[in-house]
């Protein structure tokens, strides 16, 4: 385990400072401390533990300006966006408040001649999240906020490509009022995670690539503890040829490039069927045209750097994998010459499923376009993947959009929209995408486990 991480400006490559790694035993120390507090505050009313998470909200909002910038340094997303994610990660938590008393509530399933069977759910005990860095706020809330209302402690791995928002996060949970031991951010990157592996958790949930999760899980099962798995994706769309070509390219080059694609639910793939195609590429790449990159702190920024320096070198190889296999590019293709992690926004045609960009999960600002004759290929080709996290279809037709959504594996369809996560929908992939789900009430459930209560009057 290293003693420190480096906290990297991906916009210029400059280092900022160094973050001091828990080793071995202090994360040990951590984990025993979290063990020791949860019963006692799974003991407390839901209204006890549910004041010090509004309040949580509350500072959030209070101080979401310089919490946005602290973001930018982390990862490099521009500033509307940083600013868009803690909005909407306030949103998240008054979701988690208003319906975790649903998730708690005591069920009678049955009576008889004194007799009641009652389900009670309660927390799981001390829970582990192993984070990602592309939505930090966002990914951290979706665990943190229901495992905590519904009782349980919480060991908390910030990504150690966004490590100071991780941790600014704890703090504000401690400012509002929930026990240090309760909840713990642990710093560090891959070898921090396996010792926390190592400790008696009895939930792990982990959000990063497919490679990570499959060690995760393995890790995991040595302590039969409950597993949730968001893991990557390659996302398709189809445009269908009842759809008004222009709309549907600003929306969909919109949901491949936001967040400089960096999204795990970015549209990744497109198809487009012929009768619109041309019509619909020349607006596409008009959107990408339109999209101002730079300083993340410029206000009218869309794309700003990369946040990982590795992921240039992925993006190179599959652009330059899919021009060795006939793909045109038409826009960008390359990285920038200029310190920090920059890419030009890039988007190819001709393009097949020979190819890396229509295979494998790019996770930048790159997309493949895919010209195709009816459904019935359009749905073979989308489904054509071991990926299964969302797909989307635009069409004037729903009926036709959800045939077709309806023959995928995924574990969310959009008509007519993309790249969209709700609070109040269950968030979970299917396939090599993972298991489990966060968000909606099934995402509050996941933190609690039933017990059966038996009860008999005489
Ligand atoms: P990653 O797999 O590199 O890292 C994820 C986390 O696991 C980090 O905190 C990392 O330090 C930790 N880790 C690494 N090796 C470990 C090990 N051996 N044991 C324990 N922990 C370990 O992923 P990333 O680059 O942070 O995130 C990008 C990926 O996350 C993309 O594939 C993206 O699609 C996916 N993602 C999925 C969702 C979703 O909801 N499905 C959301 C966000 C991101």
């Amino acid at each position: 385990m290293s003693a420190s991480l480096a906290v990297i400006d991906p916009a210029t490559g400059a280092s900022l400072r160094e973050l001091r790694c828990d080793d071995a035993a202090g994360v040990e120390r951590i984990a025993d401390a979290a063990r020791a507090a949860q019963p006692g505050w799974a003991a407390l009313t839901l209204s006890e533990r549910g004041a010090p998470i509004a309040r949580f909200a509350a500072l959030l909002t209070e101080r979401r300006e310089a919490l946005a910038r602290l973001l930018i340094t982390d990862m490099g997303k521009p500033i509307a966006q940083a600013r868009r994610e803690l909005e909407a990660t306030v949103a998240r938590v008054g979701f988690f408040c208003e319906h975790v008393g649903a998730a708690l509530a005591e069920r009678v399933v049955h009576r008889e001649s004194g007799l009641r069977e009652v389900v009670v759910p309660e927390a799981l005990g001390t829970v582990l999240h192993l984070s990602a860095w592309n939505y930090p706020w966002f990914v951290a809330v979706n665990t943190l906020v229901p495992a905590l209302l519904t009782g349980n402690a919480v060991l908390y791995k910030p990504s150690e490509h966004a490590t100071q928002s991780g941790l600014a996060l704890v703090a504000l949970l401690h400012e509002a009022g929930v026990p240090r031991a309760v909840v713990a951010a642990v710093i560090g990157a891959g070898a921090t995670g396996q010792a926390l592996l190592d400790q008696p958790v009895q939930g792990v949930f982990f959000t990063g690539s497919h490679a990570t999760g499959l060690k995760v899980a393995a890790a995991a099962a040595r302590r039969l503890a409950r597993v949730q798995l968001e893991l990557g994706g390659k996302d398709p769309v189809y445009v269908c040829d009842d759809a008004d070509p222009a709309a549907a390219a600003a929306a969909v080059a919109d949901g491949a490039f936001y967040n400089n694609g960096q999204s795990c639910c970015a549209v990744e793939r497109v198809y487009v069927h012929r009768r619109i195609a041309p019509a619909f590429i020349d607006a596409f790449v008009a959107t990408v045209d339109g999209f101002r990159l730079g300083d993340p702190l410029d206000e009218g920024t869309y794309l700003g750097p990369l946040a990982r320096a590795a992921q240039l070198d992925v993006l190179t190889a599959q652009i330059a994998d899919a021009r060795a296999k006939g793909g045109r590019v038409l826009r960008g293709g390359a990285r920038l010459d200029r310190p920090g992690n920059w890419f030009a926004p890039t988007v190819v045609v001709d393009v097949d499923h020979g190819m890396e960009l229509m295979r494998e999960e790019t996770f930048g600002p790159a997309i493949g376009i895919m010209v195709i004759d009816d459904d019935a290929q359009a749905t073979a080709l989308m489904d054509d993947t071991r990926y299964g996290l969302t797909a989307g279809v635009y069409s004037r037709d729903e009926a036709r959009a959800r045939r077709v959504l309806g023959a995928l594996r995924t574990g969310s369809a959009y008509w007519n929209c993309c790249d969209r996560v709700s609070p109040r929908l269950p968030w979970s992939g299917r396939r090599d995408s993972g298991f489990g789900c966060t968000l909606g009430d099934e995402g509050i459930a996941a933190f609690t486990q039933p017990r059966a209560w038996h009860l008999r009057s005489s």
